[in-house]
C-alpha cells in the first residue's frame, strides 16, 4: 500500500490499514484528521490508535507539549522502534547501511567485492558491517525489524534464492534468508540488484508516474520494471533480463561474440561492461576493469568512444523494444557506465525515438539516475519497511496485543 490509500473495507477497518495512513503522512496526523482520511468513526480511531500505541509502533507528536494533564491529540510513526539492515551487492562492490524504520539512512558504507568469491566469502563481509553498523549504533540484533540485500542476478522472489546466475559463481540455489536467520529474528528480502533500483528510483524520484524502467549499465546490462507503482517480476523472477536477448535472432558461427551464460551474440556480449573491457584490450588498450573503460571514454580515445557509441545504439535497441511493449512514462539509465553521459544518451535517445511508436515515445523521458549509486539501498529500504508495516504483519501483532488494551480517551 505505496501511498496509505484505503481501498477495501477490509483494510479501511483495520488498525494496520490506520498505520499505513500514519505512513504516508510525514508530519504525522491528528485524530481527526485520521477519522477524515480513514471513514472510521472516532470510537473506532481511539480503539486503533490504543493498540498502535501499545505496540510502539505509533507515539504521540510534540511530547513537549502535553502541559496540564492534557493528551497529546497528533500522533506519528515511531520511526526508532527498531533499524533494518540493507545491502545492495553489485559484481564488484557493495553498498551496506543501517536505516531506521521511515527508510532514512543513519550508516552506510561501500566496500569493493567479487561476487564470485560466492556466498560465504561476500556475506560474512556483510554480516561483519552489519555487526559494526549495529554496535556504532548502540542497537541490539533483537532490534533489527528487517533486513533487505540484493544480488546481481536473478532471483527466485517466493524462495528467496539465487537461480542460475550467469556471473555469480557458487550462488545457484543458495538461500541468502537461511544466512541470516540464526542471528536476526525478521524478515528478510532478496532481490536482484535491478528491481531494487528501479523500486528506489520510483519512490524518490519519480512518485508521479506509475511506470518507469531502470536501465542498469554496469559490468552487466540489465533492467528492473516498475508498473503500476509495484516491481514487475513476472511469473518467476526473470523478467527485464534484457541483457541476454540475442541481438540478431540467428547468431551464430565466429562473429558473434560469446556471452557470460554460455550464448552467442547477446546485447551483453556487446556493450556490457565486461564486453567493453574485452573489446579494448583486444585493441591493444591499457584497461583492466570498468573504472578504465570510462577513463579512457570520458578523455576522448577514438577506440572506447567507437565502443561506447556502439554500445550505445544496442542497449538503445533494446530498450525502444521495451517502451514499445510496457509503454513506460521514464525510462533512468544507471550503473557504472552512465557516467559517459554525453555519448550514451544520445545514442540511446537517438535510437528510441527513432524505433519506438510515437504514442509511447510522445511523454517519454530518458534520464540518469538521481540517486547517486543509493537508487538500490532506497530501493531495499522501502521495500523492507512496506513489509514490516504490510497491513497483515501489523494486524497480526497488534491482535496479539489486544487483551487489556484501554482505548485512548
Ligand atoms: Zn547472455
Amino acid at each position: 500500500m505505496p501511498n496509505g490509500t484505503v481501498v477495501s473495507p477490509w483494510l479501511r477497518d483495520s488498525p494496520g490499514a490506520l498505520l499505513g495512513l500514519f505512513r504516508a503522512s510525514t508530519n504525522g496526523l491528528t485524530k481527526s484528521e485520521a477519522v477524515r482520511r480513514s471513514g472510521l468513526s472516532r470510537t473506532a480511531i481511539n480503539q486503533r490508535l490504543s493498540l498502535l500505541l501499545a505496540a510502539r509502533l505509533l507515539q504521540p507528536t510534540d511530547v513537549g507539549a502535553r502541559t496540564g494533564g492534557r493528551p497529546a491529540d497528533r500522533f506519528h510513526l515511531n520511526r526508532d522502534q527498531g533499524v533494518i539492515l540493507i545491502a545492495d551487492t553489485g559484481a564488484t562492490g557493495m553498498r551496506v547501511a543501517l536505516c531506521d524504520m521511515v527508510a532514512a539512512v543513519l550508516e552506510e558504507a561501500y566496500e569493493r567485492i567479487d561476487i564470485t568469491d560466492g556466498p560465504a566469502a561476500v556475506l560474512s563481509r556483510v554480516k561483519r558491517l552489519f555487526d559494526e553498523f549495529l554496535d556504532r549504533q548502540g542497537r541490539t540484533p533483537s532490534e533489527v525489524l528487517g533486513i533487505g540485500i540484493d544480488v546481481p542476478g536473478p532471483v527466485d522472489h517466493d524462495s528467496g534464492r539465487v537461480v542460475s546466475p550467469p556471473i555469480m559463481t557458487g550462488w545457484h540455489d543458495f538461500d541468502i534468508s537461511a544466512y541470516f536467520r540464526p542471528h536476526y529474528e525478521c524478515p528478510v528480502i532478496v532481490e536482484k540488484d535491478v528491481n531494487a533500483m528501479a523500486f528506489g528510483e520510483h519512490r524518490l524520484v519519480h512518485a508521479d508516474t506509475s511506470d518507469i524502467v531502470f536501465v542498469k549499465l554496469g559490468t552487466g546490462v540489465g533492467t528492473g520494471l516498475v508498473i503500476d507503482g509495484e516491481i514487475y517480476r513476472g511469473a518467476d523472477g526473470a523478467a527485464g533480463d534484457v541483457g541476454h536477448i540475442p541481438l540478431e535472432a540467428n547468431a551464430t558461427g565466429t562473429d558473434a561474440p560469446v556471452c557470460r551464460c554460455g550464448n552467442l551474440g547477446c546485447i551483453e556480449a556487446y556493450a556490457g561492461g565486461w564486453a567493453l573491457v574485452r573489446d579494448l584490450k583486444a585493441l591493444g588498450r591499457p584497461v583492466d576493469s570498468i573504472d578504465d573503460v570510462i577513463r579512457e571514454a570520458l578523455e576522448g580515445r577514438q577506440d572506447a568512444t567507437r565502443l561506447m557509441r556502439q554500445a550505445a545504439t544496442i542497449i538503445g535497441t533494446a530498450v525502444s523494444d521495451l517502451v514499445n511493449i510496457l509503454n513506460p512514462r521514464t525510462i533512468v539509465i544507471g550503473g557504472q557506465l552512465a557516467a559517459v553521459q554525453e555519448l550514451l544518451f544520445a545514442g540511446v535517445r537517438e535510437v528510441v525515438y527513432r524505433r519506438s511508436l510515437p504514442l509511447a515515445t510522445r511523454e517519454l523521458r530518458i534520464v540518469p539516475s538521481a540517486l547517486d549509486g543509493r537508487a538500490g539501498v532506497h530501493g531495499l529500504a522501502r521495500l523492507v519497511t512496506d513489509e514490516v508495516y504490510s497491513v497483515e504483519r501489523i494486524n497480526r501483532l497488534v491482535g496479539t496485543l489486544s487483551q487489556g488494551v484501554t482505548p485512548v480517551a
